[in-house]
């Protein structure tokens, strides 16, 4: 599962343990952006601090785990770099890239669109107040899977620090808790 994770929240880890559930997957590697080009005009947090909110997000389920390959890769990060490499590392695995409805629906904006799909299978899930409209997607390389809707973005964890707001129960226990020792999203300081 990709995603910029600034910060990892409820919503992402719900998406992944439907998705695990309902497509029998072995594990779930949650895979940080180094740089995301999609938000190249966005200040980023750093991306130590997103890799340790996903480990502290994901550290006591025994199926899900996070991978440095994208923070560890220079340069903006492109989920065909991303595939190759897990492709690499594990080439008996079957891959799936979980995403967003959001992100999918750009799917053919992405560099190298034709080979991810002969990487890994690509599986998008449902997230409030993102309609998902079908841009033509290959037939049997891509599934739509709803999840429980939790209207949890990152954008709103944010906002919510910066303006001084709870994020408890939006984001798990020990993400508030990095927030908090690391100050991040407290614009002004
Ligand atoms: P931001 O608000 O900064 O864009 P985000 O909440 O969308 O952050 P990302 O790290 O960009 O988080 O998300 C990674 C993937 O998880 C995206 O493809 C996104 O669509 C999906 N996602 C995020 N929030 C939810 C949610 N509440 N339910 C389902 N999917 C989600
Ligand atoms: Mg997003």
């Amino acid at each position: 599962m990709g995603g910029t994770f600034d910060p990892v929240h409820h919503g992402h880890l719900v998406a992944a343990s439907e998705v695990a559930a309902r497509f029998h997957l072995d594990e779930v590697i949650f895979v940080p952006t180094g740089e995301p080009w999609q938000k190249g005009d966005k200040v980023v947090s750093p991306r130590e601090d997103r890799y340790l909110m996903t480990v502290i997000a994901t550290a006591s389920n025994p199926q899900f785990s996070v991978s440095r390959i994208d923070i560890d890769r220079d340069g903006p990060t492109y989920t065909i770099d991303t595939l190759r490499e897990l492709h690499a590392l594990e080439p008996d695995a079957e891959l799936f890239f979980i995403t967003g409805a959001d992100a999918l629906s750009q799917i053919f904006t992405w560099r190298g669109a034709e080979e991810q799909f002969a990487l890994a299978h690509f599986i998008g899930v449902t997230r409030p107040g993102h309609r998902l409209h079908d841009p033509g997607l290959p037939q049997g390389r891509v599934s739509l899977v709803e999840v429980p809707a939790l209207a949890i973005s990152s954008t709103d964890c944010r906002e919510r620090v910066a303006r001084g707001e709870p994020v408890w129960y939006l984001v798990p226990d020990g993400v508030v808790r990095y927030i908090n020792k690391r100050r991040l999203y407290r614009d002004g300081d």
